[in-house]
């Protein structure tokens, strides 16, 4: 891949020591075999959003159709749980430790900023490997190990209610407060986590350079984050495989694979892939 004069000139420009911030969503987790939910083949064609994307919808499944529901969370675990991060994510890992890139926010839920070595990691939308009690908020982890075993224990469950609920309750448990833990990721009408949208616009007040990297600019409040850099003065350049909503607000786009694209700025940055 060959990048414009123009844009390589923009990033040799602004790589000063904590320069760049990168804002990623799902196309950056594409080439790692998670393909984005929305459009041809991803899990809303299979499952109703407006059912499965909110926790009502959820609960109701669970009641009514709980073979459904079954299906669903292995489905989706089935996506996330063999994943591993591609050179997308290995190239902002790098520039994050050579501190260039000051830090990744993400609309990702699915762990592969950290699974390359980034820390830090600014999560908008939670973590799929993590539960968090619904009264108290506490957060436990849960690894792919244990993950796993949930699923197959909710397949071989699927047929009987019960049998659904007490594998449920093991993963989900009561929390000592009363509450009772679920997933840690935003749902559809769910309002953002507080202090990861305010350290997303903290990272974002002091950058002059927003790599912004397979996202649609569909969702919001996220969405609304690269406007917010660019008013502070930050150029924006957009990577993704086709142009966006965002097209228009970004300096420069970059069309193509986030790994080659990403590949050839560690390239022009004089860095190596981890
Ligand atoms: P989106 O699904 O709305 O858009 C994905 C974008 O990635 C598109 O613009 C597409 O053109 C681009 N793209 C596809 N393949 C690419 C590639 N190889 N390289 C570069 N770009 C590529 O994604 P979004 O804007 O992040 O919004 C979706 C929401 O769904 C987010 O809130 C996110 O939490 C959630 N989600 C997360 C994951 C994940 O964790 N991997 C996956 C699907 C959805
Ligand atoms: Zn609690």
């Amino acid at each position: 891949m060959r990048i414009p004069n123009t844009i390589t000139k923009a990033i040799k420009d602004n790589l000063k020591k904590g320069s760049c911030v990168a804002l990623t969503g799902a196309g950056i987790s594409v080439e790692s075999g998670i393909p984005p939910f929305r459009g041809k083949g991803g899990l809303w064609e299979k499952y109703k959003p407006e059912t499965f994307a909110y926790t009502k919808g959820l609960i109701n499944t669970l009641r009514n159709q709980p073979e459904q529901l079954a299906d669903f969370v292995n489905d989706f675990y089935g996506i996330l749980l063999d994943a591993e991060p591609n050179p997308a994510h290995f190239a902002l890992t790098s520039m994050q430790k050579n501190t260039i890139l000051k830090s990744i926010i993400t609309q990702n839920i699915d762990n592969l900023h950290q699974a390359s070595g980034a820390s830090d990691v600014v999560e908008l939308h939670g973590n799929s490997y993590r539960i968090r009690c619904g009264e108290c908020f506490k957060q436990q982890s849960l690894d792919k190990e244990q993950l796993k075993e949930m699923c197959a224990l909710l397949s071989k469950n699927k047929k009987s209610y019960k049998g659904i609920l007490k594998v449920l309750s093991r993963y989900f448990p009561h929390c000592k407060c009363g509450g009772r833990f679920r997933i840690d990721i935003v749902l559809f009408g769910e309002v953002l986590p507080e202090e990861a949208l305010a350290k997303a616009y903290r990272e974002l007040d002091k950058c002059r350079l927003l790599f912004l990297v397979g996202t649609s600019g569909m969702v919001q409040p996220a969405s609304s984050l690269p406007l917010y850099a660019k008013e502070g003065g930050a150029k924006i350049i957009e990577i993704n495989s086709a142009r966006t909503a965002l097209s228009d607000l970004c300096d420069y786009t970059i069309i193509g694979p986030a790994s080659e694209s990403l590949a050839e700025i560690l390239r022009i940055s004089g860095l190596d892939i981890l």
